[in-house]
């Protein structure tokens, strides 16, 4: 079994409830989920002409491969309706894998850790919540300090819902 962390995010549709969706078919299909994240709102991230997003992070393992993950990842996404648009545009769920393990890929389909994940203030303060000491692979840094440098500058981009799942 291999530590996995996957990032949620919604923001077309009923965000909240794509979210626990999601939830549920990534324990269905994917992963023993063993931690969920608070769900936070925030301001959409590189296109941000599109409404605000909910964002979340799972924390779980699973004996599935890196790519076998992110085919059950995708199916997940279509099953819930997700179409495609733009890079970074309005969808009803996103599906990220964060960390798998310490592995590092680099491959055309697939790169690991995500590489948008140390700038996200989205995905770092929830993934903080979980594991504010796991480190990077690829620099040794590790998410509290990612995210004490990102917070410097995003303070008020993101604020914690107060529904939870
Ligand atoms: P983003 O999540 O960056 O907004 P998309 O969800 O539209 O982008 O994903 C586009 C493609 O990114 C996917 O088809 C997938 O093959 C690829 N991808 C690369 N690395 C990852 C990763 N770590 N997790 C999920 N998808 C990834
Ligand atoms: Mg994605």
């Amino acid at each position: 079994m291999v530590d996995v962390y996957i990032g949620v995010g919604s923001n077309l549709g009923d965000r909240l409830s794509n979210c626990k969706k999601a939830i549920k078919e990534l324990s269905r299909n994917a992963l023993k989920i063993l931690k969920v994240s608070t769900v936070y709102e925030s301001k959409p991230w590189g296109v941000t002409e599109q409404p605000a997003f909910l964002n979340l992070v799972v924390y779980g393992q699973t004996k599935l491969t890196p790519y076998e993950l992110l085919g059950r990842l995708k199916g997940i996404e279509s099953t819930l309706g997700r179409e495609e648009t733009y890079r970074w545009g309005p969808r009803v769920i996103d599906l990220d894998i964060l960390f798998y393990g310490d592995q590092i890929i680099n491959g055309k389909e697939l790169i690991v850790p995500h590489p948008y994940l140390t700038e996200r203030i989205f995905v770092l303060k929830p993934l903080s919540e979980i594991a504010p000491e796991l480190r990077h692979p690829l620099t040794g840094k590790t998410v509290l300090e990612y995210l004490n440098d990102v917070e410097k500058e995003n303070q008020d981009e993101l604020k914690p819902l107060k529904e939870g799942l």
